[in-house]
């Protein structure tokens, strides 16, 4: 039997970004006793890398502004595919949650007049978004770990020990969800939510026991025991070669909640932001912050020419300007202008540069230009995008202030996640998981917008965390038991690359052959995701890339590794490769289920948005029993419920023809 050691919590919340450290605040503040774990240090999660803003319909810069308007462009910008009861809560919360952070302490940027500042971004209808300069992330997470050192002081002064409540275990990953057979009383979340869906799902299914983790410093194993266990892991962008993700996103929230029996839903939806840099190959893929065109950037093409006009889709074009006169009077005056098409949502942007670029019409390494320095003085650049002034000066020895920047997409984002109830955050299928962030699906659609996660996480964090807690007191009294022989077999799966290679691990399943080098086989991955799953997809490219993960996959089962488990990054991917798989292959094969095109999906041979998938959920589950042929992931189409009469009624109906069938509007 394997010994580990264990330890007995309320709320385990997995990742220690923003939507993990709030949920991880609102469990600690209904009393329950919650650890958080995070695979990298405390406070480098992806939120501290968000630039531009947090977007709530605070209606500062323009009174004007409210939740209902905040839904509409929510909506729109996710091509009405959206939860539309994540987006009205999303809407209507988000406000609250900003004035709660400044009463932690957050500094925002402020206004003459003394009030959060609030600044432009694409698809939103005003200036929504409340910043920190650019590095509004940084300022989330350093008041949400604030208020978490607050609490500890508390709950140090009640029972003399600063970590009886709320524990943080950083440098810490977890490889499996533990689970029992689910024989516990009814989770609140198994009431039907307000969209229809049913909430920690399925009764009698298996329900949450815990968490298998290991120590990255140590490679020392432990179990965390808790009834409840809320995913806050982010995103999957690592499997991608340009990428503005950082080395930790590897969509382990999405695979831990696959193998534990729930679902994800709108995989085929990963965001590539328009502008990353292109420029030295070093830095490829990073971020260069939409705020840039918030505040006035605009696009060129070699030819100097400023190329968005000629791509403003139908579904958009009277909103946006026709002519540059109108969208630069359009920062001035918004009253009498429209906005620059520039500010479009995230996936039309990114669509036109690549267009651009593949018309001849691109930058000498590749991208298109992003220029501030006509359009704004020096000093106000450096104010307002002092990030960006430095990023650029110290990786691509360019200046902002002087020159233009060289841009060009990079896969930024996931739609796609864990299908969960609106209101509670319940993971559909598995009683006691949670799920809030970016590793939950359904928020933002087919599309999200700019500044509409750091606000996501925010409201369904708390959410998370409320309803995590509150399912954790209901079933405090018969907790239940961790199996011994799930603890054993994650210990073995997650030491199979010490032995690949050998007659031994062939024998436990592991495929005849060579030990392989995980390194060799991320690099494969992202090849093939970036050329066959990217921006524009086609169906014989997507059928060759699962064609090529399932070698992978069969490849990866060998995935070996040197050394003793004390820091051994190799051994780490090797285990984050089981992760990115199964995620890449739920990408995969939802792109090529949908024969449409919609947001972040663009499909060559589909190119026209189709009304009749505009309320086709794809959901992906783990096939039972995995099979070589069809691969591991299993796809169901399932219809979404319709949006609530009083939230249509927001819009007017020529723009829903746009988006809705003859059926959905005639039964309205
Ligand atoms: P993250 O902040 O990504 O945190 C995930 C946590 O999970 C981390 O602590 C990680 O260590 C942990 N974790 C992952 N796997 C495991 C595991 N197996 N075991 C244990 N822990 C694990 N959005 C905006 O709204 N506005 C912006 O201006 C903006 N700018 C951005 C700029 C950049 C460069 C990037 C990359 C993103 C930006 N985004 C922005 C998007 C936004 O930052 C992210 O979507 C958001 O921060 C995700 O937050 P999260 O809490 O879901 O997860």
């Amino acid at each position: 039997m394997t010994q580990v050691e264990r330890q007995q919590w309320d709320v385990v919340i997995i990742g220690a970004g923003g939507a993990g450290l709030r949920a991880a605040i609102e469990a600690r503040e209904q009393g329950l006793r919650t650890a958080v774990i995070c695979k990298s240090l405390f406070g480098k999660a992806h939120t501290v890398m968000a630039e531009g803003g947090i977007a709530a319909s605070m209606g500062n810069a323009n009174e004007a502004d409210n939740w209902q308007v905040h839904f509409r462009d929510t909506m729109r910008g996710g091509k009405f595919l959206n939860q539309w009861r994540m987006a009205e809560l999303h809407a209507r919360e988000a406000p609250d949650r900003v004035w709660e952070l400044e009463t932690w302490g957050a500094l925002f940027d402020r206004t003459k007049d003394g009030r959060i500042s609030q600044r432009n971004f694409g698809g939103h209808e005003y200036p929504r978004l409340a910043h920190v300069g650019d590095r509004t992330g940084l300022e989330l997470i350093r008041t949400l770990q604030q208020k978490v050192v607050a609490l500890q002081q508390a709950d140090h002064k009640e029972t003399g020990d600063y970590e009886s409540r709320i524990k943080v275990f950083q440098e810490c990953t977890v490889t499996r969800i533990l689970t029992a057979p689910g024989d516990g009383p009814a989770a609140d979340g198994e009431k039907t939510g307000t969209d229809g869906k049913t909430g920690s799902g399925k009764a009698g299914g298996d329900r949450v026991s815990g968490a298998f983790c290991y120590e990255r410093e140590t490679g020392r194993f432990f179990v965390m025991e808790a009834p409840s266990v809320v995913l806050a892991t982010g995103g999957i962008g690592k499997s991608f070669k340009v990428t503005s993700n950082s080395w930790e996103y590897t969509g382990d929230g999405h695979a831990l909640a696959l193998l534990a029996g729930a679902s994800l839903i709108n995989m085929e939806f990963v965001q590539f932001h328009p502008t990353g840099m292109v420029w030295p190959p070093s830095v490829k893929g990073i971020l260069v912050t939409e705020s840039v065109r918030g505040d006035g950037g605009v696009l060129r093409n070699s030819e100097g020419k400023r190329f968005m006009f000629d791509y403003v889709p139908d579904v958009f074009k009277e909103k946006y300007a026709e002519s540059e006169q109108e969208a630069d009077g359009w920062y001035e005056d918004p009253e009498h202008n429209r906005r620059p098409p520039e500010l479009l949502p995230r996936d039309e942007v990114a669509r036109a540069i690549n267009s651009e670029v593949k018309a001849g019409r691109g930058t000498p390494h590749g991208g298109v230009y992003l220029d501030v320095s006509t359009r704004m003085p020096a000093e106000v650049i450096k104010r307002r995008l002092p990030s960006m002034h430095h990023q650029f000066r110290e990786l691509a020895d360019v200046d902002i202030t002087a020159e233009p920047m060289e841009v060009g997409p990079t896969c930024h984002y996931v739609m796609g996640g864990v299908d969960v109830d609106s209101d509670t955050a319940a993971a559909a299928g598995v009683p006691g998981l949670f799920a809030a962030g970016e590793v939950a699906g359904g928020m933002h659609g087919s599309n999200r917008l700019g500044g509409n996660s750091l606000s996501d996480l925010l409201v369904f964090g708390r959410r998370a965390g409320l309803y995590a807690a509150e399912y954790a007191r209901e079933n405090g009294e018969s907790r239940p038991a961790v199996s011994e022989e799930q603890i054993a077999a994650a210990a073995e799966e997650a030491l199979r690359p010490f032995s690949a290679g050998t007659a031994e691990a062939a024998a436990a399943g592991a495929g005849d052959g060579p030990a392989e080098n995980p390194y060799t086989l991320h690099q494969e991955l992202q090849q093939a995701m970036n050329d066959l799953v990217g921006i524009i997809r086609r169906e014989d490219e997507m059928a060759q890339a699962l064609t090529r993960l399932a070698g992978l996959r069969e490849r990866a089962a060998r995935a070996g590794v040197e050394g003793h488990r004390q820091f051994n990054p190799g051994w780490h991917l090797a285990l984050d490769l089981r992760n990115m798989l199964l995620v890449s292959e739920c990408v995969a094969r939802a792109a090529l289920n949908r024969t449409e095109s919609r947001g972040g999906h663009t499909r060559d041979d589909y190119p026209d948005m189709d009304r009749e998938w505009r309320r086709a959920n794809l959901v992906c589950g783990l096939a039972a029993p995995p099979d070589d042929e069809t691969g591991r992931i299993s796809l169901r189409r399932r219809t979404m419920p319709a949006i609530r009469g009083d939230l249509l009624e927001l819009f007017e109906k020529e723009e829903l023809i746009k988006y809705l069938t003859d059926e959905e509007l005639t039964a309205e």
